[in-house]
C-alpha cells in the first residue's frame, strides 16, 4: 500500500476539518467513484444531481440566509477537486449551476430573485447556462427586446443539463429593429419546457428545437444538447441583467484566466491512483513518475490558488495578471493530460476498457483543453504541445 504521505490531499489543510467537505468526500467515495464510468457511458439523470445537491455542494459559496454555507475558497476548491476527481460528468453538470445562481443573487429583478434564489442556492432547482458563444468572433444567436417580452432566435451548440434543468441562464447579444448589435448583452432566466427522458430525447416545436443529446468523445454523459430558437418568446419578467458588451467581456476575461480547481482534482485523482498502482504492483518506475507528477501538482496548485486569491481581492491586480494566470491555467491542463496519460501507460491494455478510470480521465483531460476556452488559453495550450 502507498503511505499516507504520498496521497495528495487538499490545498488548504483546514478544508479537511470542514464538516461540509467531509459529507462531500463521503458522497464522492461512496456514490460518485463507483458509478463514474457507467454515468460517463449511459448519461446522468436528475436524481443523481438531486443527491449531490442534498450534500450541500451546490450551495457552498452562497449565503447561509438562503440555505447556503458561506464557505470560503479553500473549502469550495476542495469540494470541486473531490467531485471532479471522482466523476467528471457530475462535476461538469454541477458546475453549470454556479453562474446562474450568482446571477440570480445579483439581479435587480426582485420578483425573479425572490422566486428562484433560495431554491437555486439549496439546489432544489437545478440550473444550466448558455454563454460560451458570446466569445466567438461570429454569432448565430440573438435576443430582441420587444418591450414586455424578448424574442430569441438562432442556435446554441452546447447546453449541458438542458433536459434536467429547471432554469437556464441564456445570454445573447441584443438585436435591435435596425439589425444585429454587439453593444449589449442580455441575460434571461428561461424555464425550459419539461421533457420526460424515458420517452423522448428531443423536443421539436415550431419555436424551439432541442436535442438529442450530443454524441461526444468525452463528457457524453452530461446531457449536452444543441438548442435552436425561432421567435421563442420569453416574458420581460425573466430578465436577469443587461450589461454593455465591453463590460461583460472584461469581467469574463478576468474570471476565465484562472485555473479551474477541477483540473487539479482530476490530476490529483490520476496521480493518487498511479501511486496506489505502483504500490500494489510493485513498479518502482511508476512510483517515480507518480512522485514527480505529485510535486509538480503541489507547486502549480499552490501558485494558481494564490494568484487567484490576489486577483479576486483586487480588480486591478486581476486585470494586470491575466497573462500569468492564463499561463498557469494552461500548465494545469497540461499536467492533467500528462497525469491521465501516465495512468493509461502504467495500467496496460486494461486502460482501454470503458470500465477503467484511466481512459475516462484521459478523455476528460482532453475535454478540459476546450472547456471555457479563450483565444489566449488556446495559444498557451498550443505552446505546451509544440515546445
Ligand atoms: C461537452 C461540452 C459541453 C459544453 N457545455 C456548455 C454549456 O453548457 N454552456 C456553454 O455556454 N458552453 C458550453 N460548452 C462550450 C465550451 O465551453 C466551449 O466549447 C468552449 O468555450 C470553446 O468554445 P467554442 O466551442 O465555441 O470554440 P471556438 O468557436 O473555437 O472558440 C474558442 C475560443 O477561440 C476563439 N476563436 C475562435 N475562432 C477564432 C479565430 N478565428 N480567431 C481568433 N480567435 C478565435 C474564440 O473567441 C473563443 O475564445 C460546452 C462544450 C462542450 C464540448
Amino acid at each position: 500500500m502507498s503511505s499516507v504521505a504520498d496521497v495528495i490531499g487538499p490545498a488548504d489543510p483546514k478544508a479537511s476539518e470542514s464538516g461540509e467537505v467531509s459529507v462531500i468526500a463521503d458522497f464522492a467515495a461512496d456514490t460518485l467513484v463507483p458509478h463514474a464510468n457507467r454515468i460517463d457511458q449511459r448519461g446522468i439523470r436528475r436524481p443523481h444531481l438531486d443527491e449531490l445537491a442534498a450534500t450541500g455542494a451546490l450551495g457552498l459559496p452562497f449565503p447561509t440566509a438562503l440555505g447556503g454555507s458561506d464557505a470560503g475558497p479553500g473549502i469550495v476548491r476542495e469540494a470541486t477537486e473531490l467531485i471532479a476527481g471522482a466523476c467528471g460528468t457530475t462535476w461538469f453538470c454541477a458546475a453549470q449551476h454556479r453562474t446562474p445562481t450568482k446571477a440570480v443573487l445579483g439581479t435587480d429583478n426582485v420578483l425573479l430573485h425572490d422566486r428562484w434564489a433560495a431554491r437555486m442556492v439549496s439546489g432544489k432547482a437545478i440550473a444550466a447556462i448558455a454563454f460560451a458563444h458570446l466569445r466567438r468572433p461570429t454569432q448565430r444567436f440573438w435576443i430582441r427586446d420587444e418591450g414586455d417580452q424578448f424574442l430569441l432566435n438562432g442556435s446554441l451548440d452546447w447546453v449541458t443539463n438542458w433536459p434536467l434543468a429547471d432554469v437556464v441562464l441564456i445570454e445573447g447579444y441584443r438585436m435591435s429593429s435596425s439589425g444585429e448589435q454587439r453593444d449589449e448583452i442580455i441575460s434571461l432566466l428561461v424555464e425550459p419546457p419539461k421533457l420526460d427522458l424515458v420517452h423522448s430525447n428531443q423536443m421539436d416545436r415550431d419555436d424551439l428545437q432541442a436535442g438529442p443529446s450530443l454524441s461526444l468523445a468525452a463528457m457524453g454523459g452530461t446531457q449536452t444538447w444543441p438548442v435552436s430558437f425561432a421567435d421563442f418568446r420569453v416574458s420581460g419578467e425573466q430578465l436577469v441583467s443587461r450589461v454593455p458588451a465591453t463590460e461583460w467581456h472584461h469581467a469574463n476575461s478576468l474570471i476565465a484566466a484562472d485555473a479551474n480547481p477541477a483540473s487539479f482534482g482530476m490530476a490529483r485523482a490520476s496521480i493518487n491512483e498511479l501511486t496506489e498502482l505502483a504500490a500494489t504492483t510493485n513498479q518502482p518506475t511508476v512510483a517515480e513518475a507518480a512522485a514527480s507528477l505529485r510535486s509538480e501538482l503541489l507547486d502549480l496548485r499552490a501558485r494558481a490558488y494564490a494568484d487567484a486569491d490576489l486577483a479576486s481581492a483586487d480588480p486591478q491586480m486581476a486585470a494586470a495578471t491575466v497573462v500569468e494566470r492564463t499561463a498557469l491555467r494552461a500548465a494545469a491542463l497540461d499536467l492533467n493530460l500528462r497525469a491521465a496519460t501516465a495512468l493509461v501507460a502504467a495500467s496496460g491494455g486494461g486502460a482501454m476498457m470503458l470500465s477503467s478510470n484511466a481512459q475516462r480521465r484521459a478523455r476528460e483531460a482532453l475535454f478540459l483543453l476546450v472547456q471555457g476556452q479563450t483565444a489566449d488559453l488556446r495559444q498557451a495550450s498550443l505552446g505546451y504541445l509544440t515546445d
